[in-house]
């Protein structure tokens, strides 16, 4: 068994602004990569900047970050920054923004790196210090090696083969205090997908089921903020980061199966958010799982079954409708990548992968 979290983790209120003094012993001149806005509004922008300032260093702006990030975005940070001394990499926002920072860490190490530089596994995959500020409850990229692109010439996401671990996680719930209830409610189920991807997953072990048992158990406690039961406190908002986090630690060790691997030709064609096209094929996929550790793993987050659950995601995404040929062309991709068919921890034929694309 192997449990690798090389990440320094700070989750606790202001913690961007009470550990200046650990971001600035990471580099001099800092690019800090970010979405067109929401950092701006939800405060964790200034919180950076204001960190930045205290201890002096030095600081310039990426805000091009798009959703779903592409190559594109990347290479033009390259471009518009190879030549300025950077030698630290800040992300700030959601899993879009954090994960283009750790591409971008990589390029600017490597300024010739080009397209192919990101999908060569045989190329020296260090990076500039990443430090991640999430903004959002979902992706736990603040945690994970992971950086997922969009690939316009493949008309997909495809994950950059080197993993890059941020240094330092900065993770404050304040900055969901106004995000909009869709939100929170994609990206909250995008982290129950990495929890229960995680453990119904071929790589689990011991320690995966460790951080997805506490991810959970934390998620359990904020199903209510979800369905408008009732609103968010600020121990909610902490919670949701939370759960995020602990799901982002369990799928750095296993990887995400196959509501992950699905969703992103739905997310490419028809501009579903990532967390609301991965949870389209949740209750699929557990259904697929062997029952009895379905029915643990639906009670660690207080459903009583199966039936519960279904109804729950209905409740979320209900009106979503996926043609059916776009569940046939992301159907045929799945079955014919080996990897991917293998990746639960039940046997996957095409039969079976039938029944979770098309629901
Ligand atoms: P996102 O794409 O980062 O952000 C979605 C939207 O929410 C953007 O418009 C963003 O605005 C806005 N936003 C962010 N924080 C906000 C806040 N606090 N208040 C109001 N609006 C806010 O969404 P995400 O679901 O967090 O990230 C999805 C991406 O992460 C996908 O590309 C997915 O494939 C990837 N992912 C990565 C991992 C991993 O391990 N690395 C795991 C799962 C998913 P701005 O554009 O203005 O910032
Ligand atoms: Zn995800």
């Amino acid at each position: 068994m192997h449990f690798y979290m090389p990440v320094r983790v700070f989750d606790e209120r202001d913690c961007v602004l009470r550990h200046a003094k650990d971001i600035a012993r990471l580099g001099k001149k800092a690019l800090i990569v970010t979405g067109k806005s929401s950092s701006r509004k939800n405060g964790s922008l200034d919180d950076v900047m204001a960190a930045l300032e205290a201890e002096h260093v030095e600081h310039l702006l990426f805000s091009e970050v798009e959703e779903n990030p592409s190559t594109e975005t990347v290479l033009r940070a390259r471009d518009l920054f190879s030549d300025s001394g950077i030698d630290l990499v800040i992300g700030v926002g959601g899993g879009s923004a954090l994960d283009a920072a750790k591409a971008v860490a990589l390029v600017l190490k490597h300024p010739g790196a080009d397209l192919s530089y990101l999908y060569d596994a045989t190329k020296d995959a260090s990076a500039l210090p990443v430090v991640c500020v999430p903004t959002t409850c979902g992706t736990g990229s603040e945690v994970t090696g992971v950086s997922v692109l969009t690939r316009h010439d493949k008309r997909t996401k495809i994950s950059m083969v080197h993993k890059i671990f941020p240094v330092l996680a900065l993770v404050d719930g304040k900055y969901l205090k106004n995000a909009p209830a869709e939100l929170i409610v994609n990206t909250s189920v995008d982290a129950l997908a990495h929890l229960y991807e995680s453990v119904l997953n071929a790589k689990a072990d011991d320690y995966t089921r460790m951080t997805a048992s506490a991810g959970l158990r934390c998620w359990a406690k904020t199903k209510e903020i979800l369905t408008k039961e009732r609103t968010a406190s600020q121990e909610d908002l902490d919670l949701l980061m939370r759960s995020s986090l602990l799901a982002g630690m369990s799928i750095a060790q296993s990887g995400t199966s196959l509501p992950h691997a699905l969703s992103y030709a739905l997310t490419y064609d028809l501009a579903l958010p990532h967390g609301k096209a991965v949870g389209i094929f949740l209750p699929a996929f557990l259904k697929a799982a062997p029952e009895a550790e379905r029915d643990e793993l639906l009670q660690l987050a207080g459903f009583s079954g199966l039936a519960e659950f279904a109804a729950f995601i209905g409740g979320l995404f209900g009106g979503t409708e996926v043609p059916e040929e776009e569940r046939r062309r992301t159907f045929e991709m799945v079955a014919g990548n080996a990897a991917k068919m293998k990746s639960a921890s039940f046997p996957v034929d095409e039969k079976v992968l039938e029944t979770i694309a098309f629901g």
